[in-house]
């Protein structure tokens, strides 16, 4: 028995968004709203919607000892993710800088902070969360060592998955534990580095991804829904029809629930067809955590 459905490594950042008419270019500076101080980045996210939808989640990460970090353990505490492996100390809280355009998009900065500080040698004292956990999960805003290691601590019938972002070339043993890699359209092109250029194809992308060695691929395509690519071939998941206010946090959403799924016993297609509405969910939300649905709101989308 597995005390957890899903174990979360990853980032922790505090949100600081302010919404502009249109996003600055190089060298340009536009005004916008107040400042919102929301609790993100790509793990913390992940562990908040999985909690959300009811999934028994834990979170190993790091934090600042300063107020962004109290408002990240708050906000995992609230949604019912255990924190137990959220280490304090060593930096300050990471920080993400987000610009949102009316139409939703947004232009993110991240300063790592304590995420730059989550080590091998954390991931090694946490054997006892890995050995707990029946999916493991996790993204690439922490060293790229921690997430090797993460995959050299799986249990021997656990399942990883992985949404390289931001996206970077990754080691081929990475690659190949990822059931399934997850991606959007950018980090795929930057995966698969000059083979991208052969096609504008997502199904194209799916299948040369696929041969560099993951078990299975997922590529998210925004309002377009998603793509799975495994063994049996390429299918597509169409998107769920919404209005999208904000997309901040969509992926992660997406990532989270189909991570859950999977782990309850759900077929990928099927997991990523429940993912799609709980991404659908959440663009029509402003923020990140914030706009995590509850499984009663994905079940009335
Ligand atoms: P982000 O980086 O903004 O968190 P992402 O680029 O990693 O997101 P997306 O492809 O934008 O990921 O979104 C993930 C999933 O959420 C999509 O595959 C889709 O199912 C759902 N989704 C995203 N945007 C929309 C939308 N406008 N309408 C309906 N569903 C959406």
């Amino acid at each position: 028995m597995y005390d957890y459905d899903l174990l979360v490594v990853g980032s922790a950042n505090a949100d600081l968004v302010i919404g502009v008419e249109r996003r600055p270019g190089a060298g340009e500076t536009v005004l916008g709203s107040d400042l919102a101080v929301h609790p993100g980045g790509k793990g913390a996210n992940q562990a908040v919607a999985a909690a959300r939808l009811g999934a028994r989640t834990a979170l190993l990460a790091r934090v600042g000892d300063d107020e962004h970090g109290r408002l990240l353990l708050d906000s995992l505490r609230e949604a019912g993710a255990d924190t137990v492996g959220v280490l304090v100390g060593g930096a300050p809280t990471g920080v993400a800088l987000i610009t949102v355009d009316p139409s939703g998009d947004n232009s993110i900065v991240v300063s790592p902070g304590a995420n730059g500080r989550l080590t091998p040698a954390d991931v090694r004292a946490a054997a006892s969360l890995f050995h707990a956990s029946r999916v493991v999960s996790t993204q690439l805003e922490i060293p790229l060592e921690t997430v090797v290691e993460v995959v050299r601590s799986l249990a021997p019938d656990s399942r990883f998955v992985l949404n390289p972002s931001p996206p970077r070339p990754l080691p081929s043993e990475v690659l190949a534990a990822c059931d399934p890699l997850i991606v959007n359209e950018h980090e795929a092109k930057v995966i698969l580095g000059d083979s991208a250029g052969v096609s504008d194809e997502p199904e194209d992308w799916a299948r040369l991804l696929l041969a560099k060695g993951p078990r299975s691929v997922v590529v998210t395509l925004g309002g377009e829904g998603a793509l799975v690519a495994s063994s049996a071939g390429v299918t597509r998941v169409p998107s769920v029809k919404v209005e999208a206010v904000d997309t901040t946090g969509a992926g992660d959403a997406f990532t989270a629930a189909l991570a859950w799924r999977l782990g309850t016993g759900d077929p990928l297609d099927e997991a990523a067809a429940y993912a799609a509405r709980v991404g659908a969910a959440t663009v029509t939300k402003e923020g990140a955590q914030v706009s995590f649905p509850t499984a009663a709101e994905v079940a009335e989308l």
